[in-house]
């Protein structure tokens, strides 16, 4: 028997700049210096840089970017704010933290983002933003977004989380909207080795309001102007992110011949729909996430089918993700029903992600293919 296919494989990418990684870890172990310093404010400046905006600030998690950027812009109790209901479930979690409401729209069946032309008829007097999130890596129609927002006067935060280094129209993402929000988890583009997150802006008073709301709250230490939070990005992993993103470009690159391979391998197969990607957009693929036609009614659905058996044959898929938001236990006082968002909940019954790293060899790629070919034939 080979070698189980996982749907990411860290140690691999470890492997291949371990000594640059090991390096930088050590000189900050020896420095003593385990908190903030120069090569945390270097990272930001770094990515702010990569980004093509003047601000990058550093913090703990995506989360906490999305849940500072919400802050830094008042948005609170008796405010609504527009998001997709397909995407992880931290975009709208935050937008309830901050005690506002989370409008969701359906999806665009071949992007998987957000339907830009859905969102008007959900603007009211109260909504005070709208938070795209580029899905597996593909930017949403930027264009027409910040044309609407600006038209209704609405912040943009960009949720990025799963799209570092995309593109739309020859802009990074995060340097469209006011903010953008980005995660370094392990799994995501540009992942550390453990906890992180940063948020990008233009515009100086956003960034430095975030700076102080990360730190308690407090510019001059021991005297607060908000209730704050504490989330600091670690030196440790500062350290680890400015060797990682001198490699981003190239292993999106390597993401996207990933990606190509697998469009020419699996075209044409019944029962599937492959991943489209979209003209003006520089696709990152942290997903290559297919859809497998549902041929069955009732909950267990020809997808989870597929997944099991190629599980039994040693290839890991995952579901991103499989219950939608307006269908979340903890969202049934928004008052939404199974049938509002159709497009939305089809995807979640028939996506699955294949395998997608940027080390993925051509051998273990073509065994997913013919171990998926197997299982649907
Ligand atoms: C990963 C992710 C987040 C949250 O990032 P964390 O660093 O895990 O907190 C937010 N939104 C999306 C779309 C994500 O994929």
């Amino acid at each position: 028997m080979s070698k189980t296919i996982p749907p990411v494989n860290l140690k691999r990418q470890y492997e291949t700049i371990a000594q640059e990684l090991d390096t930088a870890v050590l000189e900050v172990l020896r420095s003593g210096h385990y908190i903030g310093g120069e090569v945390v404010t270097k990272f930001e400046q770094q990515f702010a840089d990569y980004t093509g905006v003047s601000y990058s600030v550093s913090c703990n998690s995506g989360t906490d970017a999305l849940y500072l950027a919400l802050r830094a812009l008042n948005i609170g109790e008796g405010d609504e704010v527009i998001t997709s209901a397909f995407t992880f479930f931290a975009t709208a979690e935050v937008i309830s933290r901050v005690g506002a409401k989370p409008v969701f729209v359906d999806i665009n069946s071949e992007t998987f983002n957000l339907d830009v032309s859905q969102i008007s008829a959900k603007i009211t007097a109260k909504t005070k933003a709208i938070i795209p999130v580029h899905l597996f890596g593909l930017a949403v129609k930027m264009d027409s977004l910040m044309e609407l927002a600006q038209k209704h006067n609405l912040f943009v935060i960009e949720d990025c989380a799963q799209a570092t280094g995309g593109e739309w129209q020859g802009k990074k993402v995060g340097s469209m909207g006011d903010i953008g929000c980005f995660s370094f988890f392990p799994t995501k583009n540009l992942g550390t080795c453990g906890d992180g997150g940063a948020i990008t802006t233009k515009d100086h008073e956003i960034a430095a309001k975030i700076r102080i709301l990360k730190e308690h709250g407090s510019k001059q230490r021991y005297h607060h102007e908000y209730i704050g939070i504490n989330s600091r990005l670690d030196t440790i992993q500062a350290a680890i992110l400015q060797v990682k993103l001198r490699y981003l470009d190239q292993w999106n690159n390597q993401r996207r011949e990933v990606a190509t391979r697998y469009h020419q391998l699996l075209n044409n197969l019944s029962y599937l729909t492959l991943p489209q990607g979209l003209k003006g957009a520089k696709h990152t693929w942290n997903q290559y996430s297919i859809l497998v036609e549902d041929l069955k009614s009732g909950d267990y659905t020809f997808r989870d089918e597929i997944r099991t058996k190629l599980l039994e044959k040693g290839v890991i898929s995952m579901i991103y993700y499989p219950i939608p938001l307006h269908l979340q236990e903890v969202y049934q006082n928004l008052g939404y029903h199974l049938g509002d968002f159709p497009v939305t909940e089809k995807v979640a019954r028939q996506v699955l992600s294949l395998p997608m790293f940027p080390d993925l060899t051509l051998e273990e790629q073509e065994k997913v293919v013919y171990t998926l070919k197997d299982c649907l034939s």
